[in-house]
């Protein structure tokens, strides 16, 4: 290909895909550069949009500051102190000067700022005025540096301000990226005129400008608003052509509702079903009886009784003479739904099988037998239901449980296992509607929000220990077991690896078991030990021959031992509100009282934030949401693994509303054009398809 200039639009989109070096002033050491950044290709430098902006439109004199505000200020560096009150205390104060007045940025434990500024340089300081004794003050202040050489050229402009590495000046990495937005920016809009014009969107190429060299602050929030939506409209195309994949010219099983096996197994329950579990029996079945194949979500908070709603469904299957597969994460959690809903399968006639990893080989073969020839009507198991080998008669319903434990593709591998079959996925992690709307976009939903014992706030008592009170802690633990009651301590979250996060909770048990415990049984559960071993420590803690159980965060997932009721949480401010109501959720599950003991140091203003969270409410999805406010999304998300694409502008915490207009948008074109095949819609579908592909590529790849 030529110079940009000389291409047609579509040549310069294509041009997107070449690797950074192709782009000007990019050679092999800033393409390395780059590369450590994650910008490969040209295209990446494009849309490396900034992540802030320093408005040197609307600077203020520094005699003009107020305290409290947040502030854009201009100066030049008069003195840079470093200074030692106390041991262990280093404070940097840069202060900086205009015409009219003086400011200081102060740093804490950052000797290093000293060395970033020089005398007589100029400089932007932006962050929150301080009015102290007299003199105005920023701590750590967001800096840039104008410099000598472009310090005018800035002056009276919004500076875009662009993440860089070791090694590339933020100046540098700006001339790069405006280069290439002068040359590879003029491509085609995918967006197709008529949304454009609805939504007040401005086009592509504008955005690309605006976004990151904009004029005015208005500009700036234009091009975001575009690109915001684009990421929102494509994301939620992706999820509707799925979903139309999944439900398109595939005719479905209509299932029988008013059959002996159901009655029989609803007359088997022992208890009254609350109205939330009424309501989702009755939407699964509505789906179920609809030859249109069913995608739907069942949410429900840990405790809210999923499993009988699921049961209703595999007795509907038995009436229907077909199959059904219920798929769980751990083999802890399979042998679980063996233990509890087989009993109820037998009462009512039905026939079952459990299978998993470490099914013995000649069971495995005549389990595998009774799947193929339809004798076993429901089949129980992990990861080994969706391996080859696994051949159904006929397949009709495939539940997936703690749908957040697999991704889309081995979702997908369970219900192709049957033709068009039905599909429940079920999962007690509460998300909040815009989280639901992305991850589980192409579902529909149904939500178990009522406890059938109560709201969780008189079934467990929720403390925050400091760890200086770790004794009381472990008194709490031994006056349990005296009682005849078990505990759980969890270890904590390690980032590192399963091998890490196994030797620690292995060295933590040996601790307790000798130093803390000394007279207590004491086991240990960690995601390194081999299946058999897992499920037979967790089998011995059912029974009761272990007190006290040691765990990474495997038990997190549906484990249900009524008999345990206090649980340890070590470095409880690493969990995420979610995660740490599910811990929760393992105990005062039976008639006694739960107790969770936090130990947490909370850091930081959020995570004191989050542990009272936790502490105060039980309301799952509450917690959620304010997960999502406190963390933001990227570390609830990750949602590429899911297979959907980044989000790199649009954020699910502030344009919840924009989602919900992209998705009102997405699934109506799709509605009138199925597969995206008018001409106005044509660019948008390769747009679509390419973001998708990128994220199978990233995924399979990393
Ligand atoms: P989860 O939604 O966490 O999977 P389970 O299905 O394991 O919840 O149910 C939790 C407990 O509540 C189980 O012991 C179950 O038998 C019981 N349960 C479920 N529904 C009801 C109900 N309507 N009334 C009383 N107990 C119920
Ligand atoms: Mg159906």
């Amino acid at each position: 290909m030529g110079s940009p200039s000389a291409m047609t639009r579509v040549e310069r989109r294509v041009a997107w895909d070449l690797p950074a070096r192709q782009a000007r002033f990019v050679d092999d050491g800033r393409a390395g550069l780059l590369g450590k950044m994650g910008i490969d290709t040209v295209g990446d430098l494009v849309t490396h949009w900034p992540f802030r902006y320093l408005d040197l439109t609307r600077t203020l004199p520094l005699a003009r500051l107020k305290q409290g505000v947040e502030a854009t200020v201009v100066g030049s560096v008069r003195r840079i102190q470093r200074k030692h009150p106390r041991p262990r205390l280093t404070i940097v104060e840069v202060a900086i000067a205009d015409e009219t007045g003086t400011l200081l940025g102060v740093w804490f434990n950052q000797p290093w700022m000293a060395d970033r500024f020089m005398e007589g340089e100029r400089v932007a300081f932006a962050g929150k005025v301080d009015l102290d004794f007299g003199m105005f003050k920023m701590s750590a202040p967001f800096v840039e540096k104008l410099g000598a050489e472009d310090g005018s050229g800035n002056a009276g402009r919004i500076v875009p301000v662009h993440k860089s590495t070791e090694g590339l000046t933020t100046n540098w990495l700006r001339r790069l990226v405006a280069s290439a937005v002068d040359d590879y920016a003029d491509v085609p809009d995918h967006l197709p005129a008529e949304i454009r014009l609805r939504r007040g969107l401005v086009s592509l190429r504008a955005a690309i400008h605006g976004m990151h060299f904009p004029v005015t602050t208005d500009e700036a929030a234009a091009a975001r608003l575009r690109l915001a939506y684009d990421e929102l409209l494509c994301l939620q195309l992706g999820l509707a052509l799925r979903r139309h994949e999944m439900v398109a010219d595939s005719r479905g099983h209509a299932h029988v509702l008013d059959g002996d096996a159901h009655a029989r197994l609803a007359a088997e329950v022992p208890f009254a079903l609350t109205s939330d579990q009424v309501d989702a029996i009755a939407e699964i079945l509505e789906d179920m009886a609809s030859p249109r194949p069913m995608n739907r979500l069942l949410l429900g908070d840990v405790g809210t009784g999923k499993t009988v709603v699921a049961a209703h469904a595999l007795a509907v299957v038995a009436d229907s003479d077909t199959q059904a597969a219920m798929m769980a994460p751990t083999e802890v959690l399979a042998v679980q739904y063996a233990e509890k809903l087989g009993p109820l399968l037998d009462a009512a006639g039905i026939s079952w099988a459990l299978l998993t990893g470490s099914t013995p080989a000649a069971e495995r073969a005549q389990i595998l037998d009774g799947v193929t020839t339809g004798e076993v009507t429901v089949l129980f198991g992990t990861h080994a239901l969706i391996e080859g080998g696994v051949t159904f008669a006929r397949l009709s319903l495939a539940i997936v449980d703690e749908q957040h434990r697999f991704g889309v593709e081995q979702r997908l591998a369970l219900r192709r296992k049957g033709e068009a079959a039905d599909m429940l996925v079920m999962t007690a992690t509460p998300i909040p509607r815009s989280l639901a709307l992305t991850r589980f976009g192409d579902l529909d939903t149904s939500y178990l929000r009522e406890r059938p014992h109560g709201d969780g706030t008189d079934r467990i008592t929720t403390r925050l220990v400091d760890r200086s009170h770790r004794s009381s802690a472990y008194d709490t633990v031994r006056a349990a077991v005296a009682d005849g009651r078990q505990a759980y301590v969890v270890c904590p979250l390690v980032d590192e690896s399963d091998a890490i996060a196994a030797r620690s909770a292995m060295k933590e048990a040996e601790r307790l078991a000798t130093e803390v415990f000394d007279e207590l049984r004491v086991g240990v559960l960690t995601g390194r030990m081999k299946a058999a071993e897992r499920l037979a420590t967790m089998q011995r803690f059912r029974a009761g021959e272990l007190d006290v159980l040691v765990s990474t965060t495997v038990i997190e997932v549906g484990v249900d031992v009524p008999n345990a009721t206090v649980m340890i949480i070590e470095d409880a401010e690493r969990f995420g509100l979610a995660q740490l109501h599910q811990l929760r959720g393992r105990v005062g599950r039976g008639e006694h009282r739960g107790e969770v003991l936090l130990f947490a140091e909370p850091g930081s203003a959020e995570s004191r934030a989050r542990m009272e969270a936790i502490v105060r409410s039980h309301d799952g999805f509450a917690l959620a949401e304010e997960d999502l406010r406190l963390r933001g999304a990227g570390q609830l998300l990750g949602i590429a693994q899911h297979g959907l694409p980044e989000l790199g502008v649009a954020s699910l915490v502030d344009d919840a509303d924009l989602l919900e207009t992209a998705r009102l948008d997405a699934f109506g074109l799709v509605e009138e054009d199925p597969s995206l095949t008018l001409p106005s819609n044509a660019a948008l579908s390769v747009e679509v398809r390419r973001r998708f592909a990128q994220v199978r590529e990233r995924v399979q790849s990393g």
